[in-house]
């Protein structure tokens, strides 16, 4: 008789501790999905006034309408730069609610990485204005070919060598090279930049990471580029790896899986 009743109260007693865990479970999962609908409509809510500020600024820059002042000029070039800056960091916000909520239809294309390469180079030219860098490109001049977002894909490797450029002082050299094994692409970006150090390297790929030396040196970012990159490289099947000290450079090697 009582032990039959000890064991259905202490059965009980797991039941409602079970109950409890759902049901906190549930609320950080809803808290969560809050959290991704307010960064994704702060997001929305931003880009459209900074959007239409910066168009009108350029309408003013350029002279169409009445040119400008030359008092005018410093403050309109920082008003555009200031609000393209805020246009990038409300897609970024809105790329990574939609990574969170599952809500991103990524393309399934062929990608032909060396081409992208070529690409992105011609797109780094513009970053390299008024920079003493050497920078150098080394891709087999085939095709190599793997399957995903396009789009996307390339934003990884512009992401990668504009921090190699942002993060290394004039002087220095930034590598970036496709090569390839049986299975898989390697894409790998090496500079001789400021690094970073061995013991903060954990919180690399999580949203808002700076490093410390980023901040004492005062070099602009948001710490989202990299986790952004981690999660559109994981969502293709493959990985990303850093090897860096404090001062004195980094490699990020990101290895994407070849179309079989
Ligand atoms: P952001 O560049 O906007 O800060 P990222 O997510 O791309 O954002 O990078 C996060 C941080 O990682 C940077 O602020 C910097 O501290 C560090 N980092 C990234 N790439 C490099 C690099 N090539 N060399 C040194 N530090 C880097």
């Amino acid at each position: 008789g009582r032990d039959v009743t000890d064991q259905r109260r202490a059965q009980d007693l797991v039941v409602a501790a079970l109950e409890k865990e759902r049901t906190a479970v549930e609320r950080l999962q809803a808290i969560d999905e809050a959290k991704n609908e307010f960064v994704s409509t702060v997001s929305h809510e931003l880009r459209t006034p900074v959007t239409s500020i910066v168009g009108y600024t350029e309408l003013l820059q350029d002279g169409t309408l009445v040119a400008p002042d030359t008092a005018q000029v410093p403050l309109l070039d920082s008003i555009a730069r200031n609000g393209q800056r805020l246009i990038v960091l409300c897609n970024d916000l809105l790329l990574l609610s939609g990574l969170d909520s599952g809500d991103i239809s990524w393309q399934a294309e062929d990608v032909d990485l060396d081409a992208m390469l070529a690409e992105v180079q011609r797109a780094t030219d513009a970053l390299l204005v008024g920079r003493e860098l050497d920078v150098s490109w080394e891709r087999p001049s085939r095709p190599v070919v793997a399957v995903g977002d396009g789009s996307q894909l390339e934003r990884v490797l512009l992401n990668l060598v504009g921090n190699a450029v942002k993060f290394t002082e004039d002087g220095g050299v930034v590598r970036v090279r496709l090569e390839t094994t049986p299975a898989e692409a390697l894409l790998v970006v090496s500079d001789t930049g400021i690094g970073i150090p061995v013991e903060e390297q954990d919180g690399l790929f999580e949203r808002f990471f700076r490093s410390s030396t980023a901040q004492e040196k005062a070099i602009q970012g948001t710490g989202l580029g990299l986790s952004i990159v981690s999660s559109v490289v994981q969502a293709h099947g493959g990985s990303i790896a850093v090897r860096s000290a404090h001062l004195e450079g980094s490699t990020f090697t990101v290895r994407l899986p070849l179309k079989a």
